[in-house]
């Protein structure tokens, strides 16, 4: 009943400002990591989203464009930024093909990224600004508001996690009961009548390994893995769980600030890991796991609808909100297609020119899901020409390579990169982001038949003997598919846009709407159709050359090892890397 008043209250702008100021704008902004349309829209449809619903029934909303690669630390971090990751310089590289021993380097700190966020630019101008489970926020940066960063909601009390520091002290004396979160306690209740005892400190994947192994699980195999993945659902929830906790603890004992921005993680994990059990269709599903999982991506939906609830209590007439993706997911039945892990580097051992010339190196540069990029390294006595012929030869062979029954080509993009080149144009105007200058660029052709045969050379191959089994989501997003964008507030227009927003049109549009200007050296722009003509009638565009202090700010060495082991330990466990 006061979620329904709440937002009534909301819709029809006649409730009291609770700020001071009663003419400034303010803004919440959700980061929901994987939510889309494909799983919302029906279930707003049903009424199971009713916050969505009724910001959806006067706002604008779409699908919202994203890049390749679609990593988590890159995305948030260019949309938090306005900029592109040659300027912001957070990375995530995937130095080997091989999966089960990656050697992943990550960003992982603020620290390590180069350019001003939009907590640093509007503390500058003295707005108040929350900033809640960001990627690449530890350590808590001084701002003009609340900085809990990724860190402390991820491990507790790391050094510097929480800006001021005071605020540390706050927290923990709340004393938080954080359990389970109620959208998902019918979910859990339901579940628990199915499961089998759960074994104590089970790890997840250990059964798919076994598999992996060729060994025919048990029963009791079975049994452990379905203990497992109800483990994970209930752990990730009991997380997130933590982000809401604080956020509305934020929300509620403070003021409500300029942007009140929350990002949640693990609406992504559970897709990639529990879309199977939502559309059977595309999969084998074992009917025991079904009567247990089938309801947790729905759920999860419910759970983060849920979460708009106590942002929704605290706005305000002058309040708007935007809830974000970052890209979304789709089915992807391992059996079916070419998977990201396809061993390209086996295949270009095959190839002709690469035989040719056993004097010429090509290694594996970077390895991010469907995109491989190679250094190709000459022996000192090679000219120019010579070098130029060999790349050309290497990537013509590439493009050539394609199923002997359908013709369809194993790699849907083969790019031959000139010196320093690292954005490429991808498919409908998407651009891949290179980590580093790379020699050559191939994109893996997902939708390629995994039954297919190829042939490189003389050598006929099936496809399958290169793609390594490893545990593969049963959701997973690897050519990046449009995320979702939903808008509501005064300010803002409402139905569908013209064209869709994307990742990097945040910042600047955040920066409009708190009438403030937008920089010269940002690569997003504002996305003005999202803005009433009144308003864009009263706010005139400010610009600014840039928001960077004169004295550049370097970018530092990656952190501790013991916070990125921490990191790694748990990506690794969720089924990440
Ligand atoms: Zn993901």
């Amino acid at each position: 009943m006061k979620r329904i008043l709440a937002i009534t209250l909301l819709l029809t702008t006649i409730c009291c400002s609770t700020t001071k100021d009663k003419d400034k704008q303010n803004l919440i902004l959700l980061g929901l990591d994987g939510f889309n349309w494909h799983v919302a829209y029906p279930m707003i449809k049903q009424g199971l989203l009713p916050n969505m619903e009724k910001l959806m029934e006067k706002g604008m909303a779409s699908e919202f464009k994203t890049y390749i690669p679609t990593v988590s630390p890159i995305l948030w971090t260019s949309l938090a930024t306005g900029k592109t990751p040659q300027k912001h310089q957070i990375f995530w590289r995937v130095m080997s093909n091989k999966r089960d021993d990656p050697a992943v380097k990550f960003s992982f700190s603020s620290e390590e990224r180069t350019c001003k966020a939009f907590w640093n630019i509007l503390s500058d101008y003295n707005r108040s600004v929350d900033v809640i489970d960001w990627w690449c926020s530890w350590p808590a940066e001084k701002i003009n508001g609340y900085d809990v960063t990724f860190s402390y909601m991820q491990y507790d009390e790391m050094k510097d996690s929480i800006s001021p520091p005071e605020f540390l002290k706050e927290l923990n004396d709340q004393k938080f009961d954080i359990g389970v979160p109620k959208e998902m306690s019918h979910w859990i209740k339901n579940a628990q009548k199915y499961l089998p005892e759960i074994p104590k400190d089970v790890k997840f994947e250990s059964w798919e390994k076994r598999k992996a192994g060729n060994n025919t699980p048990t029963e009791k195999d079975v049994l452990q893995l379905i203990s497992e993945r109800f483990k994970v659902v209930k752990d990730v929830s009991v997380q997130d769980n933590k982000v809401r906790t604080i956020s509305e603890y934020i929300l509620k004992s403070k003021r409500v600030p300029d942007v009140f921005a929350v990002y949640y993680w693990y609406p992504d994990l559970i897709q990639h890991h529990y879309w199977k059990y939502m559309e059977p269709e595309f999969f084998s599903v074992n009917p025991e796991e079904m009567k247990i999982f089938q309801g947790v991506v729905p759920a999860y939906y419910r759970y983060m609808d849920g979460t708009l609830e106590g942002m929704i209590d605290r706005m305000n007439s002058k309040s708007h909100v935007i809830v974000c993706s970052d890209h979304a997911l789709y089915p992807s039945p391992r059996e079916k297609q070419v998977s990201e892990n396809l061993d390209v580097m086996l295949i270009v051992n095959l190839m002709d020119i690469v035989k040719k010339y056993p004097d010429v190196k090509v290694n594996i540069h970077d390895s991010i899901r469907i995109l491989r990029t190679f250094d190709i390294k000459f022996p000192d006595n090679y000219s120019q020409n010579q070098k130029d012929d060999f790349k050309k030869k290497f990537t013509d062979e590439l493009k050539a390579i394609k199923g002997i029954k359908t013709k369809v080509p194993l790699f849907s993009n083969v790019y031959l990169l000139k010196k320093g080149e690292m954005a490429l144009p991808f498919k409908e105007g998407k651009e891949i982001y290179l980590i580093d200058p790379a020699d050559v660029a191939l994109v893996i052709n997902y939708s390629m038949d995994i039954e297919e045969t190829i042939s490189i050379g003389n050598e006929k191959i099936p496809i399958k003997k290169y793609t390594p089994y490893t545990p593969q989501p049963s959701a997973n997003h690897p050519d990046a598919p449009d995320g979702f964008f939903l808008a509501y507030g005064p300010s803002f227009e409402s139905g569908v846009p013209p064209q869709k927003p994307e990742i990097l049109n945040i910042t600047p549009t955040m920066l409009y709407l708190l009438d403030l200007p937008v920089a010269d050296d940002m690569d997003g722009s504002i996305f003005l159709p999202l803005f009433k003509e009144e308003f864009k009638k009263t706010h005139q565009v400010k610009r600014i050359k840039t928001f960077e202090d004169a004295t550049k700010k370097d970018k530092k060495e990656p952190m501790k090892m013991d916070h990125k082991g921490k990191l790694l330990d748990q990506l690794k466990s969720l089924g990440y890397i």
